[in-house]
Parts: structure tokens; C-alpha cells; sequence
């Protein structure tokens, strides 16, 4: 590609950090989205590279065909070449024929291209143009038609789309060929004839209202699969024969007792554990960490998957990812370094997740286990749909285990509950989300210029705005021609102010960030669009937030000096209120280490070192200055280098002019987040003097507390010990009294049968009468001696039984006595043979509790 004119570039990240509407690349398009849309510049109308992709979610999600098929992957490694306003569908396809042909041998026998066939809902014909291409190098019965949902490519509900071109290669058998001719099963879900490549011409824009308008500046966006084309240049007829997945099914087969080819309900399993590795570790590597929200939520989903197959299937009870790790560096670190540097960090990481999946399953397995035992006792073999859904909902088990389980258990769910219970938390969803985009209102061309780092209030225009409605409200987004405001990105919120007009003022509630633009949100337009406006930010929440910005990376460096190198960022909030800071470290950070770093930080910031900012540097000359980035850069943008001092780094957030105002810092908080990264919180400038203060208070309202005295600490420990003091003289007293209590009742026993009996009633504090019965135990003798109570405190009953060896000699046993009896006033209770007690509710059965008992003597 490179000897035809193409720059070509590195893989951008696979997670997507400021995009609200894609959490991972699920296209090699996904990184020139901004130059597709007219948003960006067209630094190089030629481009080619290989994109790390993963399509477990949104609009591409092929998640359950991976590892039952054989080439479909979660992560995988797209080809590609663009071209932006350059060649179109002629170069395009001639480019493809002569790599796959001429280039890498690949027989054309084998080769089929489809093209679109037009619809005449959107009022469109055959794509004639490529056809008439393809017949340049294709007999006519290998070029074939494909219908809008194979051949027509959208990026999403509106934005660029066109028809496209898709490769398809035939790998069976020549007597499967001779039967059945390869035309035939072009998309049909064939596995020996699959889609290799496809070539998409995009020519429109799709507005909102679903019409189509023509693309100013056409682009060409191809898509390869690395593992399918390996595959057919290796002629395997799986993805995973293959030298790209042999060695790790290898490992697996090592580490799980198994081998690949056995089985095909094992040979799954591998596949699935095979793959999802990859995509688990790459997206740890990326940045994103398995978590329960979002993202991070479907890198969880996809481990759980991998770790339940291998549960399951290869009977794994314990944590075995994690040790294929070094496996997949062998196979795929010279190509992606990133992964063998942040080994340390993944491989903890994906332990622990397993782990904690590992309690999950045996946590699900024990209620599941009661369900049907509860079931079997009822006398049913049917499991309630809205149990089995809460068992994945709430406790993360997995639905087809479950299923699983009751088969074999004999059991069945009810399908109708579990999927009313699944669409009503789905509709509850769905109307969370929901936004409905208005097309945009262009009122001028042109592009957004961003002043922000300079101003803080400019005169500006509208450009364009739309409405957008979610969750019942509606809101405006509005696009500046020149914009003092900062859009959300890179952990910092984004600004807050006003747009004026005159002597009007409408608010700015936030600035996000739309496929590379600032865009501002508002809930109220002026009435003339088209005015000439002051937009002016909130020039002291900025200044709160620029100085947790550079604070942020103050304490990056300072953590590097005092616990290593081996610090990096994994993840920042800025706000105007506070700071967050995330970064790998394998344990706590000690005070003393916390108390080292905030000095270093504020020395730093006393140095009052002036903000060196350089906007426009190339991303290997900052990397030479030693400049730290941030889950890895996109490829061809110049960076902004931010410099304090020692510290330098890539960003693009705001800053303080100099560090000494941010006046000083204070690290409020010190966590984990996940397996070897911890988190850090902090304050700054008045927030920072605002602790002090606080503490001060507390201080100083300990001292009045403690009567004005000189050593603090000293007083604060005799008064606990005085307490101590007190406490046990309190006891000592009490149990006095109870035991004086309980021998003045043993003075007032009477006569019955053969036994000296206490009948005790009325109103005592049972804590005393278990005190004291306890004690008198020690004073009686070898007389036959029983105490009955029926008592009542604050209105609640309790009966008790007291006898002497003499009596539990004889077979009696006050803890059956009671247990009987405390059915009378509603409640349980029991204890030892000698003394029991019970509790209950219904005050009016204490006399014929009191009975009872009697008469079990
Ligand atoms: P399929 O119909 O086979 O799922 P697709 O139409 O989804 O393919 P495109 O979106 O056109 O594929 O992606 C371009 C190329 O990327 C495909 O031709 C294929 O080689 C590769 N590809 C797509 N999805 C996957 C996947 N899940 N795993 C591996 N390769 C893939
Ligand atoms: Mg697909």
C-alpha cells in the first residue's frame, strides 16, 4: 500500500474514550471519522493500516458466533486502505485485485464480488460503476448482486454511507465445488465461503429525516480481516488452523487437559477462551478495565464468557486466563509492544476478575440448587421465569448455565415470565436512553476555531444547532464559529458560562465533544440565530478546574519520584471541585508514602514553574522529550505538549499559568479501584484551604470538648480510660443486684409436689434475670429447687426456667420446658437443661405459659 502513495500508520486504540456514541472501534473507519464527516483536515488523501477492532456490542456484535463459528472473532486486526477525495471505485477495486491476486497468489476461481443492486426505496439503481470495474478482472457469473442489507453501508442512523463491494472467497473441497457452485452461497452463512474483504464507496450523507444527499468529498473505506485472509492464503479452512491462533489453542490444551480437534463441544470452548484472551488483554491494555458499567461491563461479559466455557465445558474450577497471558506476548507483542509492557498490569487483573466470577458461580449454583429444592417440595419441576431472571440480573449468573443446571436436574422455566421480566427492564432502559437527534440547522459554513486556551470570552456566531430531546427534556446543541469553551474530554469536565447578545444572556450548561467538535449545550436559543454573540465562559469555575488539571499532573510526576517508575495513568476526573487520579501500583500507598508525595507536589507548585506549552509537536519528537501519553495517541495528529518543570506530558486540557496557582494540594483519599491500580483523590487552591479549616474546627471543638486541655491526645486517653473504669464498676454493680434479686425469689418458694418453687410475675428486665439466674447457680445446693417466670418487659413477654441439679438429675430440661411453652405468647426461645429463656409477642399467654411449665415439672 505504501508503494501506492498511501501513508501508512499505526493501529489507533481499540477503546474509544470520548466518543458518547462508540465505546470500542468497530471499523478501521472509526479513527477518520472526523476527516469522513468534513470535521477534520485531510492531512494525507491516502492512508492504510492495520485496526485493531472488537464488535461485542451496538450496531456490530457478533458475540455469540464467536467460537461456534470459525471466523468470527471478537477482537480482530482489520486491513485497510482510504482514500479521501483521491481514487474512487476504479482505483479502489484494482488496488484490492492486485494485492490479493497478483500479490499474495490467491486463486480467482475462488473469487466472487458482489455489487449492490439498487433499491428503489431510496431511489437508487444498480451500482454499475464497480460492476463495470469487477467485469475487468471477473468472468460475468462471479460478480453478483447484493441486496441493501449486505451492499449498502451506513456508519449509523445518519452521516456518510454508500453502496459497497464485498470480496468473497470459496475454500471448499473441489467435489463441493463441482456439486454446488460458490455463487450459490456468497452470504449465506456458509462457513467455507466467507466475506473477505469490502471495499465501501461511500457518495452520500444520510440526513435525519432519512433522505439521501451526495458526499462532497467521496472517500473509500476497505475492510480486511487479518485472520480470514491468513486463513485462505494459508489454505486452512478455519480461522483458528491458522499460525495466529495455533499456538495459543495449544497452551489452552496444555493448561485445561484437552486437545483441539477432539471434540467439537470442547474444540467451542477452546475457541472461545482462544479468542476472548485477546480481546481481554488488549482492552486492559487500551485502558479499559472490566468493570460493572459500560465499557468496562462488556469487557466483564466477555471474560465471564470465557471463563463459564472453560467452567463448563472443560471442567475449570479455578482461575486459568490469567496464564495465558505470556502465550498471547509470545504470539502478538512484537506487533503490539504496548502488551508486553503492561503484562504486569493484566495479568493481576484478569486473576482477580476470575476469581471473583469463580464465587459468583458458586454462589449462583447454591441458590439455583434451592430453587429446585424448594420446587421438588412443592411438588413442581417448573422454575419461575422471573427467578431465573433475577438469578442473571442481580447475581451475574449466566443464563444458559442455568438453563443448563435445570436440565439436567429435570427441571424446566417458564420462558413467558423470564421474558416479561427481560422486556420490562429493557423497556425501562430504552426510555432512559432514548435521544431523539433533529437535524442540524446550518446557518453558515465553516469549521470551529477553538481559542479556549487563550480566552475565556470571544465574539462569536452560531454556525449550526439542533434539538435533541431524551428522557422527556429537550435541549439544544449549538456549534460556535470561534468558542472559548472546552468540550469534555481526557477526564476534564467540559465548560460552563453564557452566550451574550446585548444586554441577554443565555446559559451554556456544558460543552461535550461530537466526533472531534465542541459542541454546546444549551436549553435556551436567542431568538436571532444569526446575531453576533460574546461567548464568555465561567471564568472561575475554569480556574478551579485548571488548577486540579495541573495539580493532576504534578502528582503524576511526584508518584513517579516516590514509589517508581512503574506508575502510569490509567484514568483522571477533573472537576472544578476536586481531582481523581488512577494509576498502576501493586499495593497500598502508605501514609508516609502519601505524605512524601503531597510534599513533593506542593514544592513543586511553591517553585511556581511557568506553564511551557507547545501545541503543534509531532508525536515522536514529544515522545523523545520523554513526554508520558495517555492510553496511546491517535496516529498523524500533532500532540500538545503540556511542560511544568520536570513534568511533561501529552494533553490537551486546561491550564494554570504557572503552578504557584494553584496555591497547594491535598490528597483527601487513597483506594483501590481494581487489581493493581489505586486512586488518589485530591483538592486544590481554596478547596485545599477549605480542609484545613475543616480540621481546625475539629480540633478546636475537641479541645472546648475536653475542657481547654494543653495535650490533646493525653486527655483524649484518660477519659477512655476513666470510662473503662466506670464500665466495669458498672457491671460489677449490676450483677450485684441481680444476684441479690434472685435470692430474695428463692425466699418466697413454696411447696409443690416434692420441690421448693419460685413463681415469678410481673415486670423485670430480662438482662437481669439471666444475669442473676446465671450467678445463683453457684448458691444453690442439692435441693430440688425450680424458678418459673412469666414476666414482661416494655410491653414484650418472657418466660424462664431455672432448676437445680438436683431436678436435671431427675430428666428435666428447662430448654425443652421453655420451647414448648414459648408457643403460648408467640415466640421461641430455648437453652441449656438447667436455665433457658424465650422471647415473644402476645403478653395475654404468659399465664398459660406459666402453667404449662408447671405442669411439665
Ligand atoms: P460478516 O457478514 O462475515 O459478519 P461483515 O459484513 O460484518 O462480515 P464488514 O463489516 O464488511 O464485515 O467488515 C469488513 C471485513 O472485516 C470482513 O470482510 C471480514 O473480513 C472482517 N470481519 C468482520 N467481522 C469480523 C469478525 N467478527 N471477526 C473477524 N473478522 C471480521
Ligand atoms: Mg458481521
Amino acid at each position: 500500500m505504501a508503494s501506492k502513495g498511501h501513508q501508512v500508520v499505526p493501529s489507533a486504540p481499540m477503546v474509544i474514550k470520548d466518543d458518547p456514541t462508540l465505546m470500542f472501534t468497530n471499523a478501521g473507519m472509526n479513527p477518520w471519522k472526523g476527516i469522513i464527516l468534513g470535521n477534520d483536515p485531510i492531512k494525507y488523501p491516502r492512508v492504510a493500516d492495520s485496526q485493531k477492532c472488537l464488535r461485542v456490542s451496538g450496531k456490530h456484535n457478533d458475540l455469540e458466533e464467536v467460537g461456534h463459528d470459525t471466523y468470527h472473532h471478537t477482537m480482530f486486526e482489520m486491513l485497510g486502505n482510504w482514500s479521501f477525495g483521491d481514487y474512487f471505485k476504479e482505483g479502489a477495486i484494482d488496488f484490492a485485485w492486485e494485492y490479493i491476486v497478483d500479490v499474495l497468489k490467491i486463486d480467482p476461481k475462488n473469487l466472487y464480488a458482489t455489487v449492490f443492486e439498487g433499491s428503489k426505496e431510496e431511489g437508487l439503481g444498480r451500482d454499475d460503476e464497480a460492476a463495470a470495474v469487477w467485469a475487468k478482472h471477473l468472468p460475468a457469473d462471479h460478480i453478483l448482486n447484493g441486496n441493501k442489507h449486505d451492499n449498502f453501508w451506513e456508519m449509523g442512523d445518519t452521516g456518510p454511507c454508500g453502496p459497497c463491494s464485498e470480496i468473497h472467497v470459496d475454500s471448499r473441497s473441489e467435489e463441493e465445488k463441482a456439486q454446488v457452485p460458490g455463487r450459490e452461497l456468497v452470504n449465506k452463512d456458509h462457513p467455507q465461503v466467507i466475506e473477505i474483504w469490502n471495499i465501501v464507496f461511500m457518495q452520500f450523507n444520510r440526513k435525519a429525516d432519512g433522505s439521501l444527499e451526495p458526499l462532497a468529498k467521496k472517500v473509500i473505506d476497505t475492510g480486511m480481516g487479518f485472520e480470514r485472509l491468513v486463513r485462505t492464503i494459508q489454505g486452512k479452512q478455519s480461522n483458528y488452523d491458522t499460525d495466529v491462533f495455533q499456538p495459543m489453542l495449544a497452551k489452552i490444551g496444555e493448561l485445561c487437559h484437552c486437545e483441539y480437534g477432539k471434540d467439537e463441544k470442547t474444540d467451542v470452548a477452546m475457541r472461545v477462551i482462544a479468542d476472548h484472551i485477546r480481546t481481554i488483554a488488549f482492552a486492559i491494555t487500551d485502558g479499559q478495565l472490566p468493570s460493572n458499567e459500560k465499557a468496562g461491563y462488556v469487557i466483564r461479559r466477555i471474560l465471564r464468557r470465557a471463563v463459564r466455557y472453560g467452567y463448563t465445558f472443560l471442567g475449570m474450577r479455578e482461575a486459568f486466563l490469567y496464564k495465558l497471558v505470556p502465550q498471547l506476548i509470545a504470539d502478538m507483542g512484537e506487533a503490539y509492544p504496548e502488551l508486553v509492557k503492561q503484562e504486569a498490569q493484566i495479568t493481576p487483573v484478569i486473576k482477580s476478575e476470575e476469581e471473583a466470577f469463580l464465587r459468583t458461580l458458586d454462589k449462583g449454583i447454591t441458590l439455583l440448587d434451592k430453587l429446585m429444592a424448594d420446587a421438588k417440595q412443592a411438588g413442581k419441576t417448573e422454575i419461575s421465569g422471573v427467578d431465573v431472571f433475577t438469578l442473571k440480573d442481580t447475581y451475574g449468573f449466566p443464563l444458559d448455565l442455568t438453563e443448563l443446571i435445570l436440565r439436567e436436574n429435570g427441571f424446566t422455566t417458564n420462558e413467558e415470565e423470564y421474558n416479561k421480566a427481560l422486556e420490562h427492564q429493557k423497556e425501562m432502559g430504552r426510555s432512559a436512553n432514548k435521544q431523539d437527534l433533529g437535524d442540524w440547522n446550518v446557518l453558515r459554513e465553516g469549521d470551529t476555531e477553538f481559542v479556549g486556551y487563550d480566552e475565556l470570552e470571544v465574539e462569536t456566531q452560531i454556525l449550526r444547532y439542533r434539538q435533541v430531546s431524551q428522557k422527556g427534556k429537550s435541549f439544544y446543541q449549538v456549534v460556535l464559529s470561534k468558542t472559548p469553551f472546552y468540550a469534555e474530554m481526557g477526564g476534564e469536565v467540559g465548560d460552563t458560562g453564557h452566550l451574550q447578545f446585548d444586554n441577554l444572556s443565555f446559559a451554556i450548561l456544558d460543552t461535550k465533544r461530537e466526533n472531534g467538535l465542541p459542541v454546546h449545550i444549551m436549553t435556551e436559543l436567542p431568538e436571532d440565530v444569526n446575531a453576533t454573540f460574546i461567548a464568555k465562559v465561567d471564568a472561575e469555575r475554569r480556574q478551579a478546574i485548571a488548577c486540579n488539571h495541573s495539580a493532576t499532573h504534578i502528582i503524576h510526576y511526584a508518584l513517579r519520584q516516590v514509589l517508581g517508575e512503574h506508575v502510569e495513568q490509567k484514568g483522571s476526573f477533573v472537576s472544578p471541585d476536586s481531582l481523581r487520579f488512577d494509576f498502576s501500583h501493586f499495593q497500598k500507598v502508605t501514609p508516609e508514602e502519601l505524605r512524601k508525595v503531597e510534599q513533593l507536589a506542593n514544592d513543586l507548585i511553591r517553585r511556581d514553574m511557568p506553564l511551557e506549552e507547545s501545541r503543534h509537536t509531532p508525536i515522536a519528537k514529544a515522545k523523545e522529550m520523554g513526554a508520558m501519553a495517555l492510553f496511546g495517541e491517535k496516529y498523524g495528529d500533532d500532540v500538545r505538549v503540556i511542560k511544568y518543570g520536570p513534568s511533561i506530558e501529552l494533553c490537551g486540557g486546561c491550564h494554570v499559568s504557572s503552578t504557584g496557582r494553584i496555591g497547594s494540594v491535598r490528597i483527601i483519599m487513597e483506594t483501590s479501584v481494581a487489581a493493581g491500580i489505586r486512586r488518589i483523590e485530591a483538592v486544590t487552591a481554596a478547596k485545599a484551604d477549605k480542609i484545613y479549616y475543616e480540621m481546625q474546627d475539629t480540633m478546636r471543638n475537641l479541645q472546648a470538648a475536653l475542657n481547654n486541655a494543653p495535650d490533646l491526645l493525653q486527655a483524649i486517653h484518660k477519659t477512655i480510660e476513666e470510662n473503662a473504669g466506670l464500665k466495669k464498676q458498672a457491671e460489677e454493680l449490676f450483677k450485684e443486684k441481680a444476684e441479690m434479686f434472685c435470692k430474695e425469689l428463692i425466699a418466697h418458694a413454696i411447696n409443690y409436689k416434692d420441690i421448693r418453687l419460685v413463681r415469678v410475675d410481673g415486670e423485670y428486665n430480662p438482662e437481669m434475670i439471666r444475669t442473676g439466674l446465671t450467678l445463683l447457680r453457684n448458691h444453690v445446693g442439692d435441693e430440688p429447687l425450680a424458678i418459673l417466670g412469666a414476666t414482661s418487659w416494655q410491653g414484650k413477654p418472657m418466660i424462664f426456667v431455672f432448676l437445680s441439679q438436683a431436678l436435671v438429675a431427675r430428666g428435666l430440661n428447662a430448654g425443652a420446658m421453655v420451647k414448648s411453652a414459648a408457643k403460648l405468647i408467640q415466640g421461641g426461645g430455648g437453652g441449656q437443661p438447667w436455665m433457658a429463656t424465650a422471647g415473644g409477642r402476645d403478653v395475654s399467654g404468659l399465664n398459660a405459659a406459666m402453667e404449662e411449665m408447671q405442669a411439665a415439672l
